[in-house]
């Protein structure tokens, strides 16, 4: 039987994972398919009942279920333990087993920026995009990471548990240019006229400046970075090497990483510069 994979959210139109698999399929003569389908909330527990019981070979998770997928699945990974969320699904004989591979795959993405490992980070967020992150960033041998967030409980919680530094929203603005990297993990500039969710005025010339929100591509964090000078890593990269670490889990292949950031930056309107 011809194999097929999922991605569920509410909503799910605006997806490009059944797109970037699709492509990938096909570039690796495999046959296989990959559906987007919306699930509300209270529909998750008979969709991943139904997935399971139709024989999806596994699918992607994204929001609002990547926490409350968890209790539904045979078990899950120490990364998405430590996360306490669930990107990935992957079939093992009749069990479904959850893995999440959003930190590891902003580290690959950063990584192409050639960063030194003693940079000095600064995580802006304290979401379950910034947990991965902030697990993966010292998996990776990052030991300088602080983190800020709006709501400073959220950074202090995370900071305790990685390891890393906390500093106020207002602390960061005032100490920016003690920066090498900064990443911006929240969730605002998915709205082109939003307020940044932190005053890039102080900010030093040649900092690297990361946005995980890869729609629209060009964020108002990466375009004001621009104007300070900062070198810009968009979301893209990290989309596609989430991907592609959840497509070698499931088909042990190793898809073309450097092909797809180019494809998904012109479908999304972006210039793709070979790095
Ligand atoms: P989440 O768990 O809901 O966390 C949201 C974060 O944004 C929190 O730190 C929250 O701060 C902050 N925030 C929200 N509104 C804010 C505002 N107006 N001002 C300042 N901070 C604000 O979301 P998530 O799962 O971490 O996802 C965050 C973003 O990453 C989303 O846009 C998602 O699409 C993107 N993402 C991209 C990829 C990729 O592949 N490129 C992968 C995963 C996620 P509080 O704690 O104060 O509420």
């Amino acid at each position: 039987m011809k194999k097929w994979y999922a991605v569920i959210g509410d909503p799910i139109a605006h997806s490009l994972s059944p797109f970037m698999h699709e492509i990938w399929f096909q570039e690796n003569d495999i046959e296989a398919s990959f559906l987007p389908i919306h699930v509300e909330p209270s529909k998750l527990k008979q969709a991943c009942e139904a997935l399971q019981l139709l024989g999806a070979s596994g699918f992607n998770v994204t929001l609002p279920h990547k926490q409350a997928i968890i209790p539904l699945l045979d078990g899950i990974d120490d990364t998405a333990a430590k996360m306490n969320a669930v990107n990935t699904v992957v079939r093992n004989g009749k069990s479904f087993k959850g893995s999440n591979t959003d930190g590891d795959g902003f580290v690959q993405s950063l990584l192409t920026a050639d960063p030194k490992l003693d940079s000095r980070v600064l995580l802006v967020g304290a979401g379950g995009a910034a947990r991965g992150i902030s697990f993966a960033l010292k998996r990776a041998g990052f030991e300088d990471v602080t983190i800020t967030n709006r709501t400073y409980r959220r950074a202090e919680e995370l900071a305790e548990e990685t390891g890393s530094k906390k500093l106020t929203k207002a602390e960061a603005e005032q100490n920016l240019d003690g920066f090498d990297i900064i990443i911006q993990t929240t969730s605002v500039g998915l709205a082109e006229d939003e307020a940044l969710p932190i005053s890039l005025e102080k900010v030093r010339k040649g900092t690297l400046a990361a946005d995980i929100v890869y729609n629209p591509i060009d964020t108002p964090f990466l375009k004001k970075a621009e104007e300070k000078g900062c070198k810009t890593l968009n979301g893209v990269g990290m989309f596609v090497y989430q991907g592609a670490i959840g497509f070698e889990k499931w088909t042990g292949v190793k898809p073309d990483t450097e092909k797809m950031i180019q494809v998904i930056t012109e479908k999304l309107g972006g210039n793709y510069v070979n790095r």
